[in-house]
């Protein structure tokens, strides 16, 4: 098959035009702009496929002389086998620019309107197609403006017109001028064919914006001669290689003509120009190439996307853990995506082109930032958590308060964030953010925490001190015993007090505000207090009791007031000193039931609430013990007979000796 029938006569369009054309040219190796179109224009039968066969060496249907048979029907494209020379040996020279041809088979548009409207469809396809269009013409028609020739050129002038008008295409009007005979010089002939055009290019109705423009703002017109083809066939086959050099020279082909579509859509351009032609539509071809132009770069745009997610697939992102390692491959990743779209896409209409690079960079783009935002929250739990470690390692240093460290330290961890992640093109103020509220978030914690601790070494000490004073005190119990303890209380809490705290000591280590202060140190003293009512609790049982006021007899019974042990001599002395003795330890049974101040007579009432629980989802019976309350009147009790009995073991001990000695 050397032509293929683009259109048929039912006026269907050839959906094999794309193969058949990449048989000969699929544009692949460049651009895919490296070809051209010429098509043929005329009355039926004024040898126009002979000359394209001669010219072109392509094997167009020619009508047989002997039975003048008419050809079929349509408009056909054939490769140009050649192109004829009157240089070549040969006569004949390659195609190297790739020609495709369109021949317009039609008939005498005279008798039925089926065909004249194909005849009028054919010659608009042919001129809206095409670069250069061959106007054949016999010599004997030039002048006669009345040739159906003529009144076609009228036709297709107008609705070119309506069409271009906005944007205009040039091409090249060819004439060539069949049976020439050279009575006429042809620069005669082509004085009589422009004033005919003229006249035709005046009478037509233009559009608005059009009626200054001359025909020669739309085509650039050429005309050649040849000779008659059985009277003087040598001239006739001259002539044609003649034409045939200026279109292998270029001279023709000018760069305005092309359309500026790589083949591949060229085809779908030609078909859609076919379907409009068809419905009768307006035939915009900018609109054309735009749909053309989205089509393909949609198709491009795809396979590029589809290239980069295969090779985004293939990266380990986890493995790059040098900042700028990665953002290299992130940019490049986005490069390589973008190539193979700009040098397939840059073709066509740019302001296409460069929207869908516009949405291919956008889907990229969005792909990409998650896997940088990715990266950056594993970033950021690193820093979060060295942040933690260099805070401990810098306390340790001790100079600098706490806040300080803090807030020195968030510093320092934010500026290697900004480094690691400005690296990277896209953004990272939403990470940024996300660091800093973190970061504070840890600060409080670490606040929080280093608080907690100064409250707990307080308290520790408080504890070891003030257990050392509650044994002192309660080893010698006197009536005003509570006093003394309460006393002891305020010297070990106002001393660590004004160690830790009097000097701003929350306030300059952690960076705490005024209420956040007066609350840590009601805080402090509340755990003094809780401590307290702890220790004095724990302290006093039946057992502690018992034995500190059997020491206390014994003290009073034993000795004397110089801490000699005393020598009995008679045993009424002994009952004078027990009941004496015996009188003040019992007095201060009392003592150990209640903590009560000597001096006011008042239970001692911390100043703070410390209750752990609320007061108020206590039952009845848990509210009865108080702070200030201790033994029990059945612990009591326990206690005192516990004592009784021991003071009279001593007692009749100390008789027995005295008898003992009285005896001896
Ligand atoms: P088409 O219908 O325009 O394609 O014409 P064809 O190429 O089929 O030719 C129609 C008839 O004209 C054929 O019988 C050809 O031999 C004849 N013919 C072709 N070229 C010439 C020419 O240059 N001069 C004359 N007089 N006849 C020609
Ligand atoms: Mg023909």
């Amino acid at each position: 098959m050397s032509s293929l029938q683009l259109i048929d006569e039912n006026k269907t369009f050839n959906e094999q035009l794309l193969p058949y054309i990449q048989r000969y040219y699929d544009g692949k190796d460049d651009n895919g702009l490296n070809y051209h179109i010429v098509s043929v224009f005329g009355s039926q039968s004024t040898g126009k496929s002979t000359l394209l066969n001669r010219l072109f060496g392509t094997e167009f249907e020619v009508m047989d002389e002997a039975k003048r048979q008419q050809t079929t029907k349509g408009i056909w494209i054939s490769h140009a086998k050649y192109i004829a020379s009157s240089k070549a040996e040969s006569g004949r020279t390659e195609n190297n620019n790739h020609v495709f041809v369109l021949d317009v088979e039609g008939v005498d548009g005279r008798e039925k309107a089926d065909d004249k409207d194909f005849e009028r469809k054919s010659a608009l396809f042919a001129l809206s197609t095409s670069e250069i269009l061959i106007v054949n013409i016999w010599e004997h028609q030039v002048g006669l403006y009345q040739g159906a020739n003529m009144e076609l050129l009228k036709t297709v002038f107008e609705v070119n017109l309506s069409l271009f008008h906005s944007n205009r295409q040039k091409c090249l009007l060819l004439f060539v001028v069949r049976d020439f005979t050279g009575v006429t010089p042809l620069e005669n002939l082509e004085e009589n064919l422009k004033t005919d055009l003229n006249k035709i290019w005046e009478s037509l109705s233009r559009p608005e914006n059009c009626e200054g423009l001359k025909i020669t703002d739309f085509f650039d017109l050429s005309f050649v001669s040849i000779s008659h083809k059985h009277f003087q066939k040598e001239r006739f086959e001259e002539d044609i290689r003649l034409l045939g050099d200026k279109f292998a020279s270029d001279s023709l082909f000018k760069q305005e003509y092309h359309r500026n579509i790589p083949i591949d859509a060229w085809t779908i351009y030609m078909d859609q120009i076919w379907q409009q032609i068809e419905l009768n539509k307006d035939l915009d071809l900018p609109t054309q190439q735009i749909l053309v132009a989205r089509f393909r770069c949609d198709e491009i745009m795809q396979q590029a996307y589809d290239i980069f997610e295969e090779q985004y697939q293939m990266v380990n992102f986890g493995e790059l853990e040098d900042s700028q390692v990665f953002a290299d491959a992130l940019k490049q990743l986005r490069s390589e995506a973008l190539a193979p779209y700009d040098s397939s896409a840059s073709r066509y209409t740019q302001s296409v082109y460069l929207e869908r690079r516009e949405q291919l960079i956008k889907k990229i783009d969005q792909r990409l930032t998650e896997t940088n935002s990715q990266r950056l929250n594993s970033v950021i739990k690193k820093l979060v958590s060295q942040f933690s470690e260099q805070v401990q390692i810098a306390k340790k240093k001790r100079d600098a308060k706490f806040s300080g460290i803090l807030e020195a330290q968030a510093a320092a961890i934010v500026a290697q964030f900004r480094e690691d992640a400005s690296k990277c093109i896209f953004d990272h103020s939403r990470e940024l953010e996300q660091l800093e509220q973190e970061l504070s978030d840890v600060s409080e914690q670490l606040r929080h925490k280093e608080k907690n601790l100064l409250l707990s070494r307080l308290t520790k000490k408080f504890q070891t001190q003030f257990k050392e004073k509650l044994t002192e005190i309660t080893g010698d119990p006197s009536i005003d015993l509570w006093d003394r303890v309460l006393n002891e209380f305020s010297e070990i809490t106002q001393s660590l007090e004004s160690k830790y705290v009097s000097d701003d000591a929350y306030d300059y280590q952690l960076g705490m505000t005024k209420q956040e202060n007066k609350d840590t140190h009601i805080q402090l003293l509340q755990s003094f207090w809780t401590k307290f009512k702890d220790i004095v609790h724990d302290y006093v049982t039946e057992d502690t009791v018992s034995r500190i006021l059997r020491n206390k007899f014994e003290d009073l019974f034993r000795y004397d007031d110089n801490d000699v042990p005393r020598v009995w001599l008679n045993t009424p002395e002994i009952d004078q000193q027990y009941n004496k003795a015996r009188d003040t330890v019992l007095s201060l049974l009392p003592v150990f039931s209640k903590m009560v101040l000597a001096r006011t007579n008042e239970e001692i009432v911390p100043p703070v609430n410390i209750s752990t629980t609320d007061s108020e989802e206590l039952d009845e019976d848990d509210k009865e013990s108080t702070f200030a309350e201790l033994l029990s009147t059945k612990q009591q009790n326990g206690a005192l007979s516990r004592v009784k009995k021991e003071m009279d073991a001593i007692y009749i001990e100390a008789k027995r000796s005295v008898m003992a000695n009285t005896t001896s």
